[in-house]
């Protein structure tokens, strides 16, 4: 086995399993904060570089663990400046990351599983299946690789480029709670990577009974991907919500703690042409709203190849928009972004394990 394999990685550690990896080293409980503020508000990528341990203790670390992120297997640049990286982990396994930068912030799209088990008909990852869940070192990795390509160490008090965290990429995050749980916990510390809670958004196509925990514990903005106003049309797009309809998943909503009008639940509703777009929808959305502090975010379908739906016009999405907006719901439309990079969650991923397989097939055709 390779010596390094073998090696402990300290990154993604909580601070409790930080401490318990110092005291097992026999050190003083306060190196664990010291080698806090090194990992996540410096984002130290070698014990060398640690210049306030003594020399031997940084030595000692080395000896015992590793810094090490999820390595970046592709990475894309889009002309409107958003990125997406294929990352690999310690297993070979891949996941999609994306940041997507605004005028007056940036927000990291971070996935929480490997493939996804709910099979959404609009999705591109639905059509993968789930291999295994993230682990939270990989989902805070997630992060950690984003800050060093954009060069955001230490952790910046203001002028990020990384401000806001969705947990909206691959994968259901409320299926692999406790991890996610953990890596939130993580991102949140103000010792560290420092991005607030007010700033992290977890996306869930409606796991109900983890809804209200979510809230409670972790205390993050909620959306739920909604995209149908019927359960019949709904059990279609989004199968989950034969286990949890509607009328349970408005009420986990209701019930949302820290919702407010300053703190809106957001609705994700993909425009798919002719399916889910008409007045009538539109209509319909804002008596499902009535009670919730809402806000509803409107988002043309990113098509895929071989995709069920088309996007809905911009006429269509525009009069749509009007409607939940007049009923005093914000309605924005999001901008379509890094449409030039594989922009469906997903199709990065399939990419690359075509790509590969192509590659492999060259080579076989020229061994034989
Ligand atoms: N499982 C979680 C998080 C992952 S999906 C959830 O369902 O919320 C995150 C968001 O991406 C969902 O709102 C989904 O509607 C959106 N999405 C997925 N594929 C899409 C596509 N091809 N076009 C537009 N939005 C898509």
């Amino acid at each position: 086995m390779n010596e390094s394999v073998a090696k402990k990685n300290l990154v993604g550690l909580s601070r409790e399993e930080l401490a318990a990896e110092m005291e097992r080293l026999g050190a003083a409980p306060f190196r664990a904060r010291q080698l806090w503020h090194w990992i996540y508000h410096r984002g130290a990528q070698d014990f060398a570089a640690m210049t306030s341990l003594a020399k031997s203790f940084r030595a000692e670390l080395a000896e015992h663990y590793v810094l090490s992120r999820p390595a970046a297997s592709r990475s894309l640049a889009s002309t409107d400046g958003t990125r997406k990286w294929l990352l690999r982990f310690a297993d070979g396994q891949e996941a999609e990351c994306v940041h997507i930068p605004e005028e007056d912030r940036g927000t990291l799209c971070v996935s929480s599983q490997v493939g996804c088990t709910l099979t959404c008909k609009f999705c591109h990852t639905g059509t993968q299946r789930l291999v295994r869940n993230l682990e939270a070192a990989e989902i805070v990795g997630e992060v950690m690789v984003a800050r060093d390509a954009l060069g955001e160490w230490p952790s910046p008090q203001d002028d990020r480029q990384l401000t806001n965290i969705v947990l909206m990429g691959m994968g259901e995050p409320l299926y692999n709670y406790d991890n996610v749980a953990k890596a939130v916990k993580v991102m949140m510390d103000g010792e560290g990577l420092s991005v607030s809670k007010r700033k992290i958004t977890l996306s869930t196509a409606g796991v109900v009974p983890m809804i209200e925990r979510c809230g409670r514990e972790l205390g993050v903005n909620l959306a739920i991907s909604l995209h149908a106003v019927t359960d019949e049309l709904r059990d279609v797009l989004v199968p989950l919500n034969k286990k949890y309809p509607l009328a349970e998943l408005l009420a986990a909503c209701r019930s949302y703690p820290g919702a407010t009008n300053a703190r809106r639940i957001t609705f994700e509703y993909v425009m798919l042409k002719d399916v889910n777009d008409s007045p009538a929808d539109a209509r319909a959305l804002v008596q499902l709203l009535e009670g919730i502090p809402a806000k509803v975010n409107l988002i043309p379908f990113n098509s895929w190849p071989g995709a069920p739906f088309e996007c809905s016009t911009d006429a269509a999405i525009a009069a749509f928009g009007d409607i939940v907006n007049a009923a005093g719901y914000p309605s924005p439309v999001r901008t379509p972004r890094g449409r030039d990079i594989l922009a469906a969650c997903g199709q990065l991923k399939s990419d690359s394990i075509k790509l590969r397989k192509s590659e492999r097939a060259k080579e076989e055709a020229a061994l034989s």
